[in-house]
C-alpha cells in the first residue's frame, strides 16, 4: 500500500493523528509530503518571521521523520489551486491508496481540501482528522447544537466534555524498514522574505521542553502574572501552537501531569491557563460556524455600519510606535523588533487602534498578521473583533480601554515601558504613563511625542459612531 501524508499546519511527529494514520499499517509505504505556497501565504499576511520559523521547523521535521524511515517530499507552488492540481497529478504518480491529513479550518484552506477530493474523485482515499484543536469544532455546542456565541458558557459546556473526553496523545510513529533515504541535503529555501527571531529554537523537542519547563516553573504563578508584560510569566508556546510544532492536546496532558485536578481548581494557574487554551479552541470552533470570520466580515453585523476613520498619518504612527501613549507605544515597539506581543498589550493596542483612533479593526488584523512570529487566522480575527466590538465579547461596544490607566494597572513601576522606550528613562513613575503632563519635559528636551489624540474626546467620537452605526441597522 502507498500512503501519503500531507503535512501543513501540524509539523511533528507526536500526537499527530494523520501520521498515526498513515502509519498504522507496518507494510504501508508511507511518505510525508509539504508543499509551501507562497503566493497564498502573501494573500493571507504571513508574516517573515513566521516564514523563517516555518523553515527551521521543516529542516527539523524532515530530519525526525528520516530517523523513522519516513521520507519528506517538499514542493514548491503558488497558491492553493496550484497545490491541489500538482497534489492530483503527484498522487496520481506515485499510485498512491490513500491520502492522510489533519482539518486546517480556515475558509480557503476548507476550499482547497474539497478540490483536493474532487480531483482524487475516488481513486485515492482522503482521509482527515481533527487537530490543532483540545475539542473538534461541533463536539461543544448548546443543547440545540448551535455554536455558542460567548465564551463563559463555552467554557463550562467545554469543561464538562472534556470531563468525559479526556483527549490523549498519539505516540509517534514506530521506526519503519523502508527503502534506503535519499540523503538529507539543504532543504530549497521557498520564494517568500525570511526574517530570523532571537528565542525561537526550533523543532518539537524544543516546544516540548518549553512545555515542560513552563509546567514546572511557571504555571502556579501564572493567573498572578500573566496580565504583567514586564514578566515573562506566559509560556511563550503561541508560535509552536500556530504552526502545530506542538498540540494543544499535548499541551492539555502536560498540564495534567502537573495539576491532576485541574478541572476542579478553577482558581490555580493550571486552570488559569487552561482557560487561554480554551480560547484558542473557541475561536476555532466559531470560525468552523461562522466561515465569513475568515473573509473579514464582522461577527456582529450591525458593527459593518461604523464609519471608520482613514489617516495614513495616524495609522503610521500607531504602526511605528509614536502615538505618545506610553504603553501602547512599548508594545508596538516589542511587536516590531521581536514578532511577539503580550496579550495583554495586545488587547490594549487593538483597542486604542480601534476606539481613540476610530481605524477599521482589519487594518490592525493585517499588521499584526505581518509581523507576529505567531500569527494566526481564528485567534488574531478573534481577538481583533473582541476589542472592536464586532465580534464575541460579551461586553457592550461602550467599553473602552483608557491607555494610561491601563498602563499604571498593568505596568506600574514601567519596567516594561522603559524597557522599551528608552527615551523615558528620566521621567519620573508618576508621569510615566502620561509624560506630557511631567513639568520638567520640555526643560529637559523629552523626545517623545505628544498624545495623537485626546483620549476622553476620542472615546466621545467612537461612541457616537458605533451608536450611529447600530441606529442604521
Ligand atoms: P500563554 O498565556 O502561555 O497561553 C497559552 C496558549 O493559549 C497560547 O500560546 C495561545 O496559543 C493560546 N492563547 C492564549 N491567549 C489566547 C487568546 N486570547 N486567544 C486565543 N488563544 C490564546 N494568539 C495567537 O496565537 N496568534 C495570533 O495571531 C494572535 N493574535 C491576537 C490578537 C489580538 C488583538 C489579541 C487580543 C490576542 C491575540 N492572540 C493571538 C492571543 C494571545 O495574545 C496570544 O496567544 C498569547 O499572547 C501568546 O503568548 P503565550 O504563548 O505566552 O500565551
Amino acid at each position: 500500500k502507498n500512503h501519503i501524508v500531507w503535512l501543513r499546519n501540524d509539523l511533528r511527529i507526536h500526537a499527530n493523528p494523520a501520521l498515526s494514520a498513515a502509519c498504522s499499517r507496518p507494510d504501508a509505504r508511507v511518505t510525508a509530503l509539504f508543499i509551501a505556497t507562497p503566493g497564498q501565504w502573501r494573500a493571507h499576511d504571513m508574516s517573515p518571521r513566521q516564514a523563517d520559523f516555518l523553515y527551521r521547523n521543516l529542516i527539523e521535521l524532515r530530519r525526525a521523520l528520516a530517523d523513522r524511515g519516513i521520507p519528506l517530499h517538499y514542493h514548491q507552488c503558488d497558491d492553493y489551486d496550484a497545490a491541489a492540481a500538482w497534489l492530483a497529478d503527484f498522487c496520481r504518480q506515485r499510485q498512491a491508496d490513500a491520502l492522510f491529513y489533519n482539518y486546517q479550518y480556515e475558509y480557503n484552506e476548507r476550499l482547497r481540501d474539497r478540490a483536493v477530493e474532487q480531483a482524487l474523485d475516488g481513486h485515492v482515499i482522503c482521509q482527515g482528522f481533527d487537530d490543532g484543536v483540545l475539542l473538534p469544532p461541533g463536539s461543544v455546542t448548546t443543547g440545540d447544537g448551535d455554536m455558542y456565541k460567548v465564551f463563559t458558557p463555552f467554557r463550562a459546556a467545554f469543561i464538562r466534555r472534556l470531563r468525559t473526553e479526556d483527549p490523549h496523545c498519539l505516540p509517534a510513529p514506530a521506526r519503519r524498514d523502508a527503502t534506503p533515504l535519499d540523503p538529507i541535503g539543504e532543504l530549497e529555501p521557498f520564494d517568500y522574505p525570511r526574517r530570523e527571531t532571537e528565542g525561537y529554537p526550533a523543532g518539537e523537542e524544543a516546544a516540548l521542553s518549553r512545555l515542560r519547563d513552563f509546567c514546572h516553573e511557571r504555571l502556579q504563578g501564572y493567573s498572578l502574572g500573566r496580565n504583567q508584560p514586564a514578566l515573562d510569566a506566559t509560556s511563550r508556546l503561541s508560535a509552536y501552537l500556530t504552526l502545530g510544532i506542538l498540540s494543544p492536546v499535548q499541551c492539555y496532558n502536560r498540564l495534567r501531569t502537573a495539576c491532576p485536578i485541574v478541572l476542579d481548581q478553577a482558581d490555580s494557574g493550571a486552570f488559569s491557563w487552561l482557560n487561554e487554551l480554551i480560547w484558542r479552541d473557541f475561536y476555532r470552533h466559531i470560525m468552523v460556524f461562522y466561515p465569513d470570520v475568515c473573509r473579514h466580515r464582522p461577527f456582529v453585523a450591525w458593527t459593518r455600519h461604523v464609519a471608520w476613520r482613514r489617516d495614513e498619518s495616524l495609522l503610521t504612527a500607531w504602526q511605528q510606535g509614536r502615538t505618545g501613549f506610553p504603553i501602547v507605544d512599548a508594545a508596538m515597539r516589542q511587536l516590531n523588533e521581536t514578532g511577539w506581543m503580550h496579550n495583554r498589550l495586545r488587547m490594549i493596542c487593538a483597542s486604542f487602534l480601534v476606539k481613540d483612533l476610530l481605524i477599521d479593526w482589519r487594518e490592525g488584523e493585517r499588521y499584526f498578521m505581518r509581523r507576529l512570529i505567531d500569527g494566526d487566522l481564528s485567534a488574531n480575527n478573534g481577538g481583533w473583533q473582541w476589542a472592536a466590538s464586532t465580534g464575541t465579547d460579551a461586553a457592550p461596544y461602550f467599553r473602552i480601554f483608557n491607555p494610561a490607566t491601563q498602563g499604571r494597572r498593568f505596568d506600574e513601576q514601567g519596567r516594561f515601558i522603559r524597557r522599551w522606550l528608552p527615551e523615558l528613562a528620566s521621567v519620573p513613575d508618576k508621569f510615566l504613563h502620561e509624560p506630557y503632563i511631567w513639568p520638567l519635559a520640555e526643560q529637559t528636551g523629552l523626545d517623545y511625542p505628544r498624545p495623537i489624540v485626546d483620549h476622553g474626546q476620542a472615546r466621545q467620537t467612537a461612541l457616537a459612531a458605533y451608536q450611529a452605526a447600530k441606529a442604521q441597522s
